[in-house]
């Protein structure tokens, strides 16, 4: 966490900053909070906005906003950093359709290193498999990690069919949140 990120957004007189036209305090601490809701939507905005845009070309369904979008420090897959903003790169976030077959959709995304999903492509995991152990030397390691992130992630989608089935009382829920935090930032 940077010290920015540090600050508090309430006012030392005040506390939450509801005095924004007297008190500079106030202002300063609205502003610290403002600008830090924003840096954290706006990585998710641009990774939705493209999203989108690849969904239209395609022809893909898109059911998703700003808030189904949680970006992590470092790639699922690969656990590289990922880079926000500056060019386009490996580490360059990405919106993966973990399911290729399905749309843009809640359950269905998860936010990963764009070399991992130009690896991974709309391919199977018996094909990344067989990739992991015939492709150039330096990328079987990649694949292996794919070939990993996959089924794991089926895991989840079937841990949150059964929570789903299950009912609000089921544990089941319980296990489906606890995985998909652990997945989302498994190198975090
Ligand atoms: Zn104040």
């Amino acid at each position: 966490m940077s010290l920015y990120n540090a600050l508090p957004t309430l006012c030392p007189v005040h506390g939450p900053p509801k005095n924004r036209q007297n008190c500079r305090h106030c202002n300063a601490a609205y502003m610290r909070g403002y600008m830090r809701t924003a840096r954290r939507k706006r990585p998710a905005r641009a990774i939705l906005d493209r999203a989108r845009h690849r969904a239209r070309k395609n022809g893909v369904s898109f059911a998703l906003s700003g808030k189904d979008i949680l970006v992590p420090k470092n790639c699922p897959v690969l656990g590289i950093p990922l880079v926000i903003g500056g060019p386009r790169s490996n580490a360059s976030p990405s919106l993966d359709r973990i399911n290729p077959y399905k749309g843009y959709a809640v359950g269905n995304v998860r936010v990963i290193s764009d070399r991992a999903n130009r690896l991974k492509g709309g391919r199977s995991l018996s094909e990344i498999e067989a990739l992991s152990r015939k492709a150039r030397p330096n990328q079987r390691a990649d694949y292996k990690a794919i070939a990993i992130y996959m089924e794991r992630e089926a895991l989840l989608i079937d841990v949150k069919r059964k929570a789903l089935l299950g009912g609000s009382a089921s544990p089941w829920i319980v296990i489906a949140d606890f995985l998909e935090h652990k997945f989302r930032t498994f190198f975090d």
